[in-house]
């Protein structure tokens, strides 16, 4: 097989996972095509049935337009559902986390008879071409039971990455022109703990990171959490983060799932409403303007018009800058699957288009807070992404002979949502 084509479907713990394949993949000399390829690498997600349903599709299509491609299927659907994808015409081999995690032995199983030494390739990923912003996934796995997920069961248990090589990473990235780096992993809180550390620490030492060119001049970057738990952000994490605004974004990715007691017991998450908004409040009273950003699951099983209306008003307090909103479906393998008392459709359509419209008037009220405060930009072209999760267009002349890193005053944009970015300076 000369050339490979690779598609990924969820996360960015997976979009990281695709990325140590391609660089072993064509270390190995096989050539990237975006469209038609020998092999295709399908990296795939479980974590609701619609992301299931895409890969089985897209996979059945390659199989019927381009008989002759192999197809290599991992990720977590490789591993809650080997014997479906085995049958689907095409697939070559169905590789679980287990197998797909190490490039070796992906590349073994692809019948490439290697040691790791002549592969030569250092712990991680070396770049994302075409990007500003990197994934560094600084662990794996979780070791919580929500009721509703089947991560823990197709990914195992929380497993962390030293922070030596999480280092290394860094400094290699950042050294390939990426200005943001996005610590992403399935349970980040939990970084740590198998290795008697704790995240706040990882976070510290690469706050103080000195990454240098060849010339030894320190270049500019900044990390970003990419979700972590409300409960997790403790008080060391904050101290980071309020020392270090221009190193982490002060951006809390804190996934909330349901406003309502009853509904958050019955889905095993471990704290409720009041916690919830009490971090906030916490995060809020020592950071200037963070920006939260959240989940929630309409639909849940027990979840009438009383919880409902109680996750609605804690939407509200706790003052998102966007909220993603999703329908609750069961996935086979999870409590959740036999639960009863699940809600009418209809009226979880409705539920759904109510908080969204709730979650818009919040995220604006957020956005008007932030008019006139400066922030820094990661740029790709012209537009990118601020510390607090706001999308920012800088004006392409003001940006000439700028970094793509840069500290800009907020404005209202005339042509719609988002910014403008004035005054565009370095990030010192
Ligand atoms: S914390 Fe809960 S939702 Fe998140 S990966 Fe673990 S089990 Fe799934």
């Amino acid at each position: 097989m000369r050339s490979v084509r690779f598609v990924t479907y969820g996360c960015k713990a997976n979009q990281y996972d695709t990325q140590v394949l391609r660089e072993a993949l064509v270390r190995r000399g096989l050539e990237e095509q975006d469209r038609e390829a020998e092999l295709v690498v399908v990296n795939t997600c479980t974590v609701t049935a619609e992301a299931g349903r895409k890969a089985r599709q897209l996979i059945r299509r390659i199989g019927r337009e381009t008989p002759g491609t192999r197809i290599a299927v991992t990720g977590c659907l490789a591993e809650s559902e080997p014997e479906v994808l085995r049958e689907l015409p095409g697939v070559d081999w169905v590789l679980g986390n287990g197998e797909a995690k190490r490039p070796v032995n992906f590349l073994r199983e692809l019948g490439h008879d290697i040691d790791p030494e002549e592969l030569g390739i250092p712990a991680g990923v070396t770049e994302f071409a075409g990007h500003t912003r990197a994934f560094l996934k600084i662990q794996d796995g979780c070791d919580m039971a929500c009721a509703f997920c089947i991560i823990p069961k197709v990914r195992g248990r929380s497993v962390s990455r030293s922070a030596e090589e999480l280092e290394a990473e860094v400094a290699r990235l950042v050294r390939a022109g990426h200005v943001e780096i996005v610590l992403c992993g399935i349970h980040i809180g939990h970084w740590g703990l198998d290795r008697g550390s704790r995240l706040a620490e990882l976070v510290r030492r690469l706050a103080v990171l000195r990454v240098e060119d060849d010339e030894g001049r320190s270049l500019p970057f900044r990390v970003r959490l990419s979700s972590i738990e409300a409960t997790e952000v403790d008080d060391d994490l904050l101290a980071v983060l309020a020392d270090r605004p221009d190193r982490v974004a002060p951006h809390l990715h804190m996934p909330m799932q349901s406003g309502s007691d009853a509904v958050l017991a019955r889905m095993n998450r471990w704290y409720d409403r009041a916690t919830y908004l009490a971090a906030c409040d916490r995060i809020r009273r020592r950071l200037d303007r963070p920006a939260f950003t959240a989940d929630v699951l309409v639909g849940f099983p027990g979840e009438g018009e009383q919880e409902f209306a109680e996750t609605l008003a804690a939407v509200g307090e706790a003052g998102f800058a966007r909220l993603h909103v999703f329908p609750f479906s069961p996935r086979p393998g999870t409590e959740a699957e036999s639960m009863h008392d699940r809600p009418d459709p209809m009226a979880v359509r409705e539920r759904r288009a109510a908080l969204s419209e709730a979650a818009d008037a919040v995220a604006a009220a957020y956005g008007e807070s932030l008019v006139g405060a400066r922030d820094t930009v990661v740029l790709e072209g012209f537009v990118g992404l601020s510390g607090r999760y706001q999308r920012v267009r800088v004006a392409p002349e003001e940006l000439e002979g700028l970094p793509r890193a840069v500290e800009v005053v907020l404005a209202r944009s005339e042509e719609g949502p988002g910014f403008v970015g004035l005054d565009p300076r370095p990030v010192a």
